[in-house]
């Protein structure tokens, strides 16, 4: 299969290089000029507990220069979704699909803009990696990990064909009626983890440790349970709190990427992830100022860059 990852990063090496490896002709795409120029000069090299190895795709700032391709996977953060899929309309033709993994909710809505409901995927990965420097990743997850993916309009074959070439690449990939409700399970875990590590600068066991933190977990679970419950999917708020918990302790020692993205002064997901949530409360008629007050933190914190060491 001829595949661009646009966003090369964290997510996209992870999938790229894996995909690269097990025979398929994959493009990375990404506007950092140096990561793109390291894969060209030495390949990218993939770290991880079972071993390291180096894959050598064909990478480009420029996605026309890959020409048409059959899949697209689409790895930026949210916030560039729509200046990535501007970038990438001259690459895409009646058969090309166009994948989502990223985190939260909002970016199917952004793809949508460009291109019919018809070519787009849309999924969620449990899986983890994380950037190294140019050309290097460090593949963080713990186990197996899985994917799940779903057509947004009915191409239904198209979500098979890719989750097979996901298969043969080692990333374990089901497809599934029910992705909105994974989504929903892993905001659950995103909108308490990624927010508040970040706002406290805590990792995750830190977190979910300190006795004083727990009403907010709580409150914050309470009001995406409701939100998700009234949307239509089945996230009775015990369910949504066992499954927070679940996670926490798997991943006590972990600091989320949005305390990295503050600790590196750059902008966050927010706006897909508790900001996710106050636009489908408001949509359903369901309070959620708990979300809301995090997002404005995150965002004060952002715009104060400039003030702080
Ligand atoms: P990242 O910051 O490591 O990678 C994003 C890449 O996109 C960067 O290399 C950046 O240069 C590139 N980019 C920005 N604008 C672009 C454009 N217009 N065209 C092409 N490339 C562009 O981020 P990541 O950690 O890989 O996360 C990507 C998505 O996956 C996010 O939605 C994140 O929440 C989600 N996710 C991350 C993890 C993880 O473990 N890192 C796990 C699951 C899901």
């Amino acid at each position: 299969m001829k595949i661009a990852i646009i966003g090369a990063g964290a997510m996209g090496s992870l999938f790229g290089g894996l995909l690269c490896k097990s025979g398929n002709e994959v493009w990375f795409v990404d506007v950092w000029q140096e990561h793109i120029n390291a894969i060209k000069e030495r390949g990218l090299k993939m770290c991880g507990d079972k071993g390291d190895f180096v894959v050598t795709p064909r990478a480009t700032t420029k996605a026309s220069e890959a020409g048409r391709v059959d899949l697209i996977i689409l790895f930026v953060k949210g916030f560039h979704t729509e200046e990535a899929m501007q970038s990438v309309l001259d690459i895409i033709d009646e058969n090309t699909a166009v994948l989502t993994l990223q985190n939260g909710l909002g970016n199917v809505e952004i793809i949508e803009k460009f291109i019919d409901r018809k070519h787009i995927l849309f999924g969620m990965t449990t899986l983890t990696s994380d950037l190294e420097g140019p050309g290097k990743i460090f593949m963080s997850f713990a186990g197996e990990g899985e994917t799940t993916i779903q057509p947004a309009g009915e191409r239904w074959e198209d979500a098979q064909c890719v989750s097979d070439v996901f298969n043969k690449a080692g990333l374990c990939t089901v497809v599934t009626e029910n992705v909105k409700q994974h989504i929903w399970e892993k905001l659950v875990v995103n909108c308490n983890y990624n927010t508040y590590c970040a706002l406290l600068g805590l990792s995750v066991g830190q977190l979910i440790d300190c006795y004083a933190s727990r009403s907010l977990l709580v409150a914050t679970t309470e009001e995406i349970s409701a939100v998700a419950s009234a949307a239509g999917f089945n996230l009775p708020y015990y369910r949504a709190w066992e499954h927070l918990m679940e996670v926490g302790e798997e991943a006590r020692a972990h600091y989320p990427s949005m305390v990295i993205d503050i600790r590196h002064k750059r902008q966050t997901e927010i706006d897909f992830l508790n900001g996710a949530v106050v636009r489908e409360g408001k949509k359903q008629g369901i309070p959620t100022p708990v979300n809301e007050t995090a997002v404005t933190l995150i965002k004060t914190l952002e715009s104060t860059y400039h003030h702080r060491k």
